[in-house]
């Protein structure tokens, strides 16, 4: 372990959390300790920004962005290609840094650092494409256009459970797009954080942009709230839970700046009559048991039809049983623990929640015990059958709990799915057409991302990624995502001697 941290420049007991066009060397914030939920041990310590150092930071994106901004974008993209070959070079470590701070399995930790490179591919091919559109215009003699410009410094705020992938899905993209930001990681990955911005800073620094990434940790008080109040940050970015993004809208809608949120999810599974079951049962499995459930796109509920139900929860009751729990590290292992022992108790405060609104728990339920590691957050992946769509059932609880309901037919299906506050990810496992289509319509799923015979969790960054209702209405990643990083402007030019008004009105002589 010592090897990775040292390969990432996690040498010192005790780490800086602050990087503003430079480490700051001495932060004024609180130490942060970095714990790893599978064994308990300290990993290391990050120390906190305070508010002079949040202020350094904002001064360090301002002044980037002052040049930055009149950077050509190909040449901005170039930098990002620069960084995500030092990615590509880092992969295997801060893969394993991710696995160990925060507990999601290997392979999905070496998975986002592959997010990460990917989405950087992505930014470089953008920096070629800030397309706007040309409009013909009304008045004769005048040319109308539409040009994307850069916003500014932005702030990007991270969830724990994507300590890395998140920072870049916006990261890359704004870089591209002209903007400088500040980020503030999720105090419970701090390591992460600083491992970023060793591996990236070089590379800013040595083109004379060390100000474009910037790197404040902190909590919610003094950086988090500073931050989301700040009128010299146009966007903010968030990415969280719903009560997070519901701060957040407020205080940044009250100074009428833009938030793209990205919050908590509620993701259903439909496996209707008519479904391969080896690929929903797979499905299934990786959207609920994957990430130990903490990702914001797990599989939450399964909308069984009656026909299969029986049979497909025999199935998954049984694959369940096989599902190994224990170290992240290790290969051989499906299910690491839960971030910290809050998590481990508001899943248990869940189950005992659903078991008294009616569901069996048909396995699962309890904490686990791993041979060897007594201080890690373990828990059974549990499934929880219920009889109908339960109270239980509208909340996220961040955790591998999975409710079972049996439907009659899709149009029912849709309306539970449909019947929670989230909306970010949904998926039907059918081979009826008629069934896809009928899902796939506007008055099928109501999330951002609606699936066909694909799980809800894994999405590729070539899509825009976000959901609707309480999950934020934000969009990252692909697609045309990248306009929310940048201001629109419509310009008119008249290239003749008359000066004729829209809509043919007469002023004056
Ligand atoms: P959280 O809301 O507790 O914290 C997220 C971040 O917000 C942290 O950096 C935290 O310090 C910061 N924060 C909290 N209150 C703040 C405030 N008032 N002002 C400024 N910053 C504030 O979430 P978490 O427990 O770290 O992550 C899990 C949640 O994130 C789940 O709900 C999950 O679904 C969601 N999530 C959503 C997406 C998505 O893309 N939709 C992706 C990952 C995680």
């Amino acid at each position: 372990m010592q090897d990775i941290l040292h390969r990432l420049g996690l040498d010192s007991a005790t780490n800086s959390g602050v990087y503003a066009d430079g480490w700051v060397a001495h932060p004024s914030g609180d130490p942060t300790s970095s714990t790893n939920p599978a064994t308990g041990a300290v990993l290391g310590t990050v120390v906190a920004g305070g508010a002079d150092d949040y202020e350094h930071c904002v001064q360090a994106a301002q002044a980037a962005y002052a040049r930055w901004r009149t950077t050509p974008a190909p040449a901005r993209g170039e930098l990002v290609r620069q960084c995500g070959d030092a990615l590509r070079a880092h992969k295997d470590d801060l893969g394993a840094l991710v696995t160990l701070e925060m507990g999601k399995i290997r392979a999905e930790g070496l998975g986002e650092v592959q997010e990460m490179i990917d989405i950087a591919d992505f930014a470089v091919g953008l920096s070629r494409q800030l397309y706007g559109l040309t409009m013909h215009s009304e008045r004769p003699g005048h040319r109308m256009y539409e040009q994307w410009h850069p916003m500014g410094p932005i702030g990007i705020i991270s969830a724990f459970n994507f300590p890395v992938a998140v920072w870049s899905w916006n990261a890359f993209l704004a870089a591209a797009c002209g903007d400088t930001m500040i980020w503030k990681p999720s105090p419970m990955t701090p390591l992460c954080g600083v491992a970023v911005q060793n591996i990236v800073a070089p590379i800013m620094e040595a083109a004379g942009f060390g100000g474009v990434f910037n790197l404040c940790l902190g909590d919610v008080e003094p950086v988090g709230e500073t931050m989301i109040a700040d009128k010299r940050l146009p966007l903010i970015s968030a990415t969280g839970s719903v009560r997070m993004g519901k701060r957040v809208g407020e205080v940044v809608g009250a100074r009428l700046g833009r938030s793209l949120l990205e919050l908590g999810g509620n993701n259903a599974i439909i496996v209707m009559d008519d479904a391969d079951l080896d690929l929903a049962l797979r499905g299934v499995l990786f959207g609920a048991v994957g990430t130990a459930g903490q990702r914001c796109t797990s599989t939450r509920r399964v909308l069984l039809h009656r026909d299969i139900a029986g049979a497909f929860t025999e199935r998954l009751v049984e694959a369940y049983g096989h599902v190994s729990i224990g170290d992240p590290m290790a290969d051989d292992t499906l299910c690491g623990p839960l971030i910290n022992a809050g998590a481990v108790d508001g899943m248990l405060a869940a189950v005992a929640s659903a078991r008294s609104q009616g569901a069996e728990i048909l396995c699962g339920g309890q904490r686990a015990e791993v041979p060897g590691l007594p201080g890690g957050h373990f828990v059974q992946p549990t499934i929880a059958q219920a009889p109908k769509a339960l109270p239980i059932m509208q909340d996220e609880t961040f955790a591998p709990l999975l409710y079972l309901v049996p439907i009659d037919d899709l149009d029912e299906a849709i309306a539970i799915q449909n019947g929670v506050p989230q909306g970010l990810s949904s998926a039907v496992f059918t081979r009826n057409v008629l069934n896809a289509e009928r899902f796939l319509s506007a008055t099928g799923s109501d999330c951002g991302i609606a699936n066909v015979n694909i799980g809800t969790s894994g999405a590729e960054i070539g899509g825009a990624f976000g959901g609707e209702k309480d999950t934020g209405g934000g969009r990252e990643a692909g697609s045309d995502s990248w306009k929310a990083y940048m201001r629109r402007q419509t310009c008119t030019i008249n290239y003749t001697s008359e000066l004729p008004l829209a809509q043919g009105i007469e002023f004056g002589g």
